[in-house]
């Protein structure tokens, strides 16, 4: 006799989703422009909640301004598209799913890799990557990283996609057509659903700066939801016999490496 299959929790015990507040009206973000010594070309991120551009320090006030116009405006047109992504599929009623704690996501992995590649899969950690990485392996020690941002309040179908993403690295490390072959066996639609957590996670980043912002401007309100901030230290977990919560040193490097969106000028 076969052991039943674990059942899988997919159901949003915390009805109070923050995205239950969504405003269908995708915010304008603020700009915040620092100038640095020795630059030769502006580059600019989505920072959570505003966008950061850094800029050479011996432009003028007026080409600052000028020259960066069109970088701000590819950020926030990149922005408004997730804002609207995710604002469709509220409205459609699109099945949201949160894991905020490794002793769920993690056997929501364990059974999903199980019934799927079948992979050698060593543990599976939470991180808090913002802006770069939803979810990365480390081949090596066959660990398993996933963002906070990318694991609460996303559909299942593209929290399924990150994860099988993820385990089919353990085969092919690098994103050839191998690669992309294998993780279409198991998500047909899987362009859909990449643009889809990434759409999910860029929003959920906003919400949460959002929220630390307004907590900063000591407004002495607390927030109206349960959201999973960032916090400083990483919180440590009691271990379970498949994952452990780990410092998140080595996942701050990664996001250190990213190089954000570049314009060149001249
Ligand atoms: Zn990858």
């Amino acid at each position: 006799m076969s052991e039943p299959t674990p059942s899988i929790e997919v159901g949003n015990p915390e009805p109070a989703s923050p995205l239950l507040w969504l405003d269908p009206t995708p915010p304008q973000l603020p700009v915040k422009m620092v100038a640095a010594d020795a630059r030769k070309t502006a580059t600019g991120q989505i920072k959570g909640d505003h966008i950061e551009l850094i800029v050479p320090s011996h432009w003028s006030n007026r080409f600052k301004v000028e020259a960066t116009a069109s970088l701000i405006n590819r950020l926030q047109k990149q922005f408004t598209k997730a804002w609207k992504t995710v604002s469709h599929h509220i409205n459609e009623g699109t099945c949201l799913v949160r894991y905020p704690t490794v002793a769920t996501l993690g056997p929501y992995v364990k059974t999903l890799n199980e019934t799927t590649m079948q992979q050698k899969l060593a543990r599976v950690r939470l991180g808090h990557a913002k802006f770069s990485r939803l979810a990365q392996m480390n081949c090596k020690t066959r660990v398993m990283t996933v963002s906070m941002f990318s694991a609460v309040d996303v559909p299942e179908t593209a929290l399924r996609y990150l994860l099988l993403h993820e385990l089919a690295h353990l085969t092919y490390a690098d994103h050839s057509k191998r690669f992309w072959a294998l993780v279409g066996q198991y998500v047909p639609d899987y362009k859909l659903q990449s643009k889809l957590i990434q759409a999910f996670h860029q929003v959920n980043v906003y919400h949460a700066a959002a929220c630390q912002t307004r907590l900063e401007n000591a407004q002495a309100r607390p927030p109206l939801f349960d959201y999973p901030l960032a916090p400083a230290q990483p919180t440590y977990l009691p271990t379970t016999d498949l994952d452990a919560w780990t410092t998140d040193d080595e996942w701050d490097e990664f996001e250190a490496e990213q190089e954000p969106l570049q314009l060149q000028l001249l």
